[in-house]
């Protein structure tokens, strides 16, 4: 007979390992609240054009796609901010801006399978259509902090960088967007030889190639007096020199709201994601050499998707990684999942109807009264209920039941005592 496993790469959600995950969603779903996020929901799977129109090469070369049956080249999505972006396109245009968006989806990307990066994995997301003003990117920034924060993070750091920056020095050389995008594929994935080997191909100029080290030098937790040395070294450079006075206003606005985190200015810090057009960041705890989650400003994407232009900035957390990092820093509740549970049991086949009835007027007053469902005797009744972490049994028995009584146990305490069953409810709910 053969064993079927799971396919390579995606994973079953055990009981316990599903609670982590609930675990985090509860606390997106509360940010999503306190900042104003209404959650939707969109599909899987995807027209591979969309998914792929910005996804950048990394990305489209992982993806899941398939013709349909129908002949529809389509694609299980490797992120969901082109569905968000094209149900705004289309069917929230006319809606009140600015618009906040969340979710939490699954994601596929055919990654090799290692610590922290898996082919099927959950993302949370927050996304605001309609501001470009810089207090919307603080905005964000601070959605995600609060998230770490509610989660149990203490010590965290934020990266951060804009795009905006590079395209004005690549512009400047009359560049490609195309080659662009190739430069900044390699510096998200920290390869610098290719990036200078690239910028010598493509004949830059002696200056850009200056620029382009000097940029890569501008890194660090000190981002006033990073932020000033940019602002020297792209003097004659209009868009990006705006672009370093909006990293300075966000980072500003950001502590305004509270965010106390750390941020790690990276002037040569770039996403894979081609659709970006302004500050970028991405989330970091110590220990952990992987992003916990990303994001940042994409203000041509909507248009993109034929809708109106509105510019728009989001992030996305990885709840995959972020379980991860709990389980690793010992930051998960000690019980995830606490029910006071009890488990009514019968003594004799002849009782079981009474047992039934019990159980189920519990339930009717909201307990997770449970029907022992297997016949067997008592004393095995009660050691599954102990191994299953119940708080209480409910014994029926017959010289109890004529005194209108049942038993009830303890079974933390282990004690046990006769109590009339019209106050079973009252003494379950005193514990
Ligand atoms: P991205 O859409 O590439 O900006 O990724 C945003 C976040 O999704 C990352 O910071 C990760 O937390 C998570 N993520 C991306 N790819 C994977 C993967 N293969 N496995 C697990 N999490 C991932």
């Amino acid at each position: 007979m053969t064993m079927y496993r799971t396919v390579r790469g995606m994973r079953d959600f055990l009981p316990a390992d599903l609670a982590k995950r609930r675990f985090v969603e509860e606390k997106v779903r509360e940010c999503f609240n306190l900042y104003g996020y209404d959650e939707v929901e969109t599909p899987i799977l995807e027209s591979f054009d969309l998914i792929s129109a910005k996804a950048g090469d990394e990305i489209r070369h992982r993806m899941y796609s398939f013709k349909d049956l129908g002949g529809r080249m389509v694609a299980l999505r490797p992120e969901i901010t082109p569905s968000i972006a094209r149900v705004v396109a289309n069917k929230l245009r006319t809606e009140v801006k600015p618009l906040k968006l969340g979710y939490i989806a699954n994601c596929f990307r055919y990654d090799n399978p290692q610590m922290g990066r898996y082919r099927e994995f959950w993302q949370a997301g927050f996304e605001l259509f309609g501001s470009s003003h810089p207090v919307a990117d603080a905005e964000v920034l601070a959605a995600n902090n609060a998230l770490m924060r509610r989660l149990g993070f203490t010590d965290f750091s934020i990266k951060i960088g804009h795009v905006a920056i590079l395209r004005d020095v690549f512009t400047e050389e009359s560049m490609t967007e195309a080659d662009q995008n190739r430069l900044m594929e390699f510096m998200d994935k920290r390869e610098q030889t290719k990036v200078f080997r690239l910028l010598s191909n493509l004949q830059v100029s002696d200056g850009c190639q200056t620029t382009m080290k000097e940029l890569f030098t501008l890194r660090g937790t000190d981002w006033k007096r990073l932020l000033g040395k940019g602002r020297r070294i792209l003097q004659h450079k209009e868009g990006a020199l705006v672009a370093l006075d909006h990293l300075e206003a966000i980072i500003g606005f950001a502590r305004s709201l509270g965010v106390e985190t750390e941020f790690f200015l990276d002037l040569g810090f770039a996403r894979g994601l081609e659709y970006y057009t302004g500050m970028i960041f991405e989330v970091y705890v110590p220990g952990l050499d992987i992003a916990l989650g990303g994001g940042g400003r994409y203000d041509r994407l909507v248009e993109l998707f034929g809708g109106e232009p509105i510019p728009a900035v989001g992030c996305a957390p990885g709840i995959d990684r972020i379980a991860l990092a709990l389980e690793k820093k010992g930051l998960f509740p000690e019980q995830l999942t606490h029910v006071e549970k009890v488990l009514v049991i019968a003594i004799q086949e002849d009782l079981l109807p009474t047992a039934l009835e019990l159980a189920s007027d519990l339930r009717k007053q909201g307990v997770a009264a449970h029907n022992e469902v297997t016949g067997r005797s008592l004393g095995s009744a009660l050691s599954y209920a102990d191994k299953k972490n119940y708080r209480y049994a409910v014994i029926v028995g017959s010289a109890e039941l004529e005194k209108e009584c049942v038993i009830l146990r303890d079974l933390k305490a282990e004690t046990q005592r006769e109590v009339p069953i019209t106050h079973l409810f009252t003494e379950i709910g005193q514990s």
